[in-house]
C-alpha cells in the first residue's frame, strides 16, 4: 500500500486508529478458522462517512477491503488472503434505538450480539438468533453470515431478523434497504440479498432488526440415549408429534466427553448420545407441552432429566456452546463442517460420519443443531502428520458429496469463505454460479470488497485445498 494512501487513510480516521505495525497486523491475519496472511493496514472506523471514504479510496487505488466483526468466522470470510486493508467494525458499536412499541431495534454493526440480547431481556423482548458464539461475536458478522443458533428450529435464523439496512458499496456510494414496517415489497428485496453475502457485496453499517416479546417461561430437558441412532431417528418423529421445541440440540458420544466436566447432571456412563431440547411460551403452553413430551418419551429408550434450576440450566448451555473450543483437546487442528440435511436424513449422515471415521482412522465428531438438520461434523487431525491431514482432507470431501446426496448443502451457518469456495461448484450448477458472480461483478467491478471469497479461485481444487480449521 503506497505512502501516499496511507497518510490519506490516517487523515480520514485519526492516526490512532490506522495500525500498520507487524506485530499488530498478525493480530488481524486470522479468523475462527485459521489463516497468516498479514494485511498491509488495519483501520477501525467510527462512522458509515468513514468507510465511505475508505471505500471510495480502496476503489480508486485498487486495494482489497474486508470487513471483520469478531473474527469468529470458520470458513476464512475475515481472512486478508489477498493482503489489503481490514476494517474492524468494533468502534461502531452502538444499539441506536429501541423501539418497543413497535418491537424494532436500529444497532450498528459492531454490536456484540449477546450484548443487544441482554439490553433487550431487561425490557422484555428478545432477538432470537442465537450463535453459540454470542458473547463475542457481532450483529455484522451474523449479518454477512446469515448465522443461526439453536433457538433456529423454532424461531429461524438472522435472515428472519433483518428487515433493513444502511450499507456503504464497494464504490463509497451509502445505500439503505428494507423497511421498519411488519410488511414491506417496495423494489427488490436488497436487504435479503446483502445478508449471508459474506462481505462481499457491501459494508453493513446500519441494521433494523425485528424483536419478539420474550416469553413468559422456558424447560430445558435432557434426553439420554445408550445408541446414537436412538437419538437421530428420534429427532424428525419429535417434531411430528406436535411439540414445537425451541431448541433441539445433539451431542454424540465424543462431543460429550470433551464437555463433561462441565455438566451439572452427572450422565450414566451408558450414554452414547444426548438431545438437549427446551420448550418455551407462556406458563401454561410450556406445562401442557412437556406432558406431551413426557407421554411421548415414556415408551421410548429414552432417559429423560429435567432441568428445574435457572443454575443447571445456564451449566448445560456453557457445556454445549463450549463444545468447539473443547474439542481441540483431541487434536491440535480440525477441519469443522456445518453441514445440513433434511431432518429425516440426520440418522444417515451421521451413521455415514462413523463409517468414514473408521474408514479412513480419524476421530469425527458429529454435534449441533438437530432440529433444523444442520450438524457439526469436526474431522479432528494433526496438520504436523502429514497423512493424517490428507485422511482429513479425503473426509471432508466424501463428506460433502454424501451431504449432497442426501439432498443436503455445504452450510447452514458459517458461509462458504475460503474453506469450502472449492467445492461450491459441487452444489450450485454453473448457471446459477454465473449470476450469482456477475452480481458480485456489479456491485464490485474492480473485486476490492472482500476478494477470494465464496467463489473458487482459479488455482483452487479439491484435491489440494488446504480448507483447513484453527
Ligand atoms: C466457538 C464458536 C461457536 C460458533 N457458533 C456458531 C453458531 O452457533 N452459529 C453460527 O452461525 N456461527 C457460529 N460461529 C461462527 C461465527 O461466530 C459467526 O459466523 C459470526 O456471525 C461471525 O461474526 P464475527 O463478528 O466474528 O464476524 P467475522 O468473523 O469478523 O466476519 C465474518 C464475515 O462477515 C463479514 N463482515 C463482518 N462485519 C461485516 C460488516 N459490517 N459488513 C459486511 N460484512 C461484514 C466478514 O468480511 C466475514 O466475511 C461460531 C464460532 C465460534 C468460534
Amino acid at each position: 500500500m503506497k505512502q501516499e494512501v496511507l497518510r490519506t487513510l490516517r487523515a480520514i480516521l485519526g492516526r490512532e486508529h490506522l495500525l500498520t505495525a507487524e506485530e499488530d497486523l498478525a493480530c488481524y491475519s486470522f479468523d475462527g478458522s485459521g489463516g497468516d496472511i498479514l494485511p498491509q493496514a488495519v483501520a477501525f472506523p467510527d462512522s458509515t462517512e468513514q468507510i465511505a471514504a475508505i471505500l471510495r479510496l480502496a476503489d480508486k487505488h485498487r486495494f482489497p477491503v474486508i470487513p471483520r466483526g469478531a473474527g469468529s468466522g470458520m470458513t476464512g470470510g475475515a481472512q486478508p488472503i489477498h493482503g489489503g486493508l481490514v476494517l474492524v467494525c468494533s468502534r461502531m458499536n452502538r444499539i441506536l434505538e429501541i423501539d418497543t412499541d413497535n418491537l424494532i431495534a436500529v444497532t450498528e454493526p459492531g454490536v456484540i450480539t449477546g450484548e443487544l440480547q441482554s439490553a433487550l431481556q431487561k425490557k422484555g423482548l428478545m432477538y432470537p438468533p442465537d450463535p453459540a458464539s454470542l458473547k463475542f461475536c457481532t450483529l455484522g458478522g451474523n449479518a454477512a453470515e446469515c448465522s443461526g443458533g439453536p433457538s433456529a428450529v423454532k424461531y429461524g435464523v438472522t435472515r428472519d431478523y433483518i428487515i433493513g439496512c444502511e450499507a456503504v458499496l464497494p464504490s463509497g456510494e451509502i445505500i439503505t434497504t428494507g423497511v421498519r414496517t411488519e410488511k414491506g415489497v417496495t423494489g427488490y428485496d436488497l436487504t435479503h440479498l446483502l445478508i449471508g453475502s459474506e462481505g462481499t457485496l457491501a459494508v453493513f453499517t446500519k441494521l433494523t432488526l425485528r424483536l419478539l416479546p420474550l416469553p413468559e417461561a422456558k424447560q430445558t430437558f435432557l434426553l439420554l440415549f445408550s445408541a446414537i441412532e436412538q437419538a437421530t431417528e428420534l429427532v424428525a418423529e419429535i417434531l411430528q408429534s406436535g411439540i414445537m421445541p425451541c431448541t433441539l440440540e445433539y451431542m454424540d458420544h465424543t462431543a460429550i466427553s470433551v464437555v463433561r466436566k462441565m455438566l451439572s447432571v452427572p450422565l450414566p456412563d451408558s450414554t452414547r448420545a444426548l438431545l438437549l431440547l427446551e420448550i418455551d411460551g407462556s406458563r401454561e403452553k410450556v406445562e401442557q407441552q412437556a406432558g406431551t413430551l413426557r407421554k411421548f418419551l415414556a415408551p421410548r429408550p429414552v432417559t429423560l432429566q429435567e432441568s428445574t434450576t435457572e443454575e443447571e440450566r445456564r451449566q448445560l448451555w456453557q457445556a454445549r456452546r463450549s463444545i468447539s473450543p473443547a474439542t481441540f483437546s483431541i487434536k491440535p487442528h480440525k477441519i469443522s463442517e456445518d453441514v445440513v440435511v433434511p431432518r429425516s436424513k440426520i440418522p444417515d449422515l451421521v451413521h455415514y460420519t462413523s463409517r468414514l471415521a473408521l474408514e479412513l482412522e480419524l476421530t469425527i465428531l458429529t454435534f449441533g443443531h438437530a432440529g433444523d438438520g444442520n450438524i457439526h461434523v469436526n474431522i479432528m487431525i494433526d496438520k504436523t502428520d502429514r497423512q493424517e491431514y490428507a485422511r482429513g482432507l479425503e473426509a471432508k470431501k466424501n463428506l460433502f458429496e454424501q451431504v449432497l446426496a442426501l439432498g443436503g448443502t455445504l452450510s447452514g451457518e458459517h458461509g462458504i469463505g475460503t474453506t469450502k469456495a472449492a467445492f461450491l461448484p459441487l452444489e450450485i450448477n454453473p448457471a446459477t454460479m454465473s449470476i450469482m458472480q456477475r452480481i458480485k461483478h456489479l456491485f464490485d467491478p474492480n473485486n476490492i470488497l472482500n476478494p477470494g471469497k465464496i467463489f473458487p479461485e482459479e488455482s483452487e481444487q479439491f484435491a489440494d485445498h488446504l480448507g483447513d480449521q484453527r
